[in-house]
């Protein structure tokens, strides 16, 4: 089966109900390929992203029309090692705890085997050679390969270290943010297409916020279809959301647009007198781990378009894709590397203050 452009992200769903009706409709839509993990809506065993979804796919002839996954983590969900929490598949630091967590999602999901399997939120090079370890997570996945057809990883950290997780030839997709205002990433697209690797884009509207405006919903959208070997993972919530992902789908022609006129519109309604960051990434990698780029186009959209769900939701992110501008101790390396020759000591002072006021 050929993945569909647009694919099915189970971690934004209400309820069961809910869940079986976008679900449905996803698949009905032509969307193919469903994303989920132990912990999306989890609230107990038997109620969460995995059984919903494992409920939807095996009414009627939907499974037979829908590639399923699963995914479990060395790492604690952030930039650490984590203990082991079975429940929630963080901290899967052994084969034996790969075996459980991968056993588990099996039988949530009510399904003999996976069509893909993910090494989840692995974002530093000590999470990945903990996995990588005799006996830990790969030497557990490697166990149940008759249980999987693919390997994919998913991750948040930065393109050279992504770069350096692909090159162990062990992953067939790689998942990351992207987004029309975070393209902090794209030199992994570069490298995904001349190594034979699918991209997923996840957060394609930046977590959510980019929906409150819109144009920019549209145009973010817009902008990941309009990109070569890139998958949009799309957290659906409701039948709504599935429609209107299928209305940009199918008017992407009849729109007409390139991505650099896409692009040049995003920076027409993000309009700035000041330099401003273009999320390049090329400041990457910060000794502190901060995504330079990804911060700072929350403080352009708060700042320049005046959208208060983009100080929200930086707050609520900062757990992952390296939004911890608190942690710059002023070293001044991402200045020295910036294309822009932005007055980065500056900006990221005035970015602390406003987001997290
Ligand atoms: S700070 Fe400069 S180098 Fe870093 S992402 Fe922004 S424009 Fe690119
Ligand atoms: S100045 Fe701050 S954000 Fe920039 S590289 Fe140094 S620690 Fe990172």
């Amino acid at each position: 089966m050929e993945m569909s452009k647009i694919m099915i992200g189970a971690m934004r769903f209400k309820d069961r109900e809910s869940a079986r009706q976008t679900i449905h409709a996803a698949i009905d839509a032509g969307f193919n390929y469903i994303d989920t993990s132990p912990c999306y809506c989890y609230t107990s065993a038997t109620d969460n992203s995995e059984t919903w979804v494992g409920d939807a796919v095996n009414e009627g002839d939907y499974r037979s029309r829908v590639m399923m996954s699963a995914k479990c983590s060395p790492g604690n969900g952030g930039m650490g090692l984590g203990d082991f929490e079975p429940d929630t598949g963080f901290g899967v630091r052994s084969a034996e705890q790969l075996e459980q967590v991968f056993n588990q999602s099996l039988k949530r999901q009510n399904l003999d085997k996976f069509d893909y399997y993910h090494m989840w939120t692995t974002h530093t090079m000590e999470q990945f050679n903990e996995a990588s370890k005799a006996g830990g997570w790969l030497d557990g996945v490697r166990k149940m390969s008759d249980k999987w057809d693919h390997l994919g990883i998913t991750t948040h950290a930065d393109t050279n270290t992504i770069i350096a997780f692909l090159a162990s030839g062990l992953f067939e997709t790689v998942t990351i943010p992207l987004n029309v205002v975070n393209r902090t990433r794209l030199g992994v697209l570069e490298y995904c297409s001349r190594n034979n690797i699918r991209v997923i884009a996840m957060n394609p509207l930046a977590g959510g916020f980019l929906a409150s405006h819109d144009r920019l919903k549209e145009l973010a959208l817009r902008y990941l279809m309009s990109l070569h070997n890139v998958h949009l993972l799309i957290g659906f919530s409701a039948v709504e959301d599935v429609a209107y992902a299928k209305w940009i789908q199918d008017t992407m022609s009849e729109c007409g647009m390139s991505t650099a006129e896409i692009l040049a519109e995003v920076d027409s309604i993000v309009n700035s007198d000041e330099p401003r960051c273009t999320g390049c990434g090329y400041c990457a990698p910060c000794p502190q781990g901060i995504n330079v780029g990804a911060s700072l186009s929350y403080y352009n959209l708060y700042k320049y378009v005046k959208m208060e769900s983009a100080k929200t939701s930086f707050q609520e992110k900062q757990w992952e894709d390296g939004l911890r501008l608190d942690k710059c101790v002023k070293c001044g390396l991402c200045s020295s590397r910036c294309p822009n020759a932005l007055p980065l000591d500056k900006i990221i002072q005035d970015a602390k203050k406003v987001l997290y006021a």
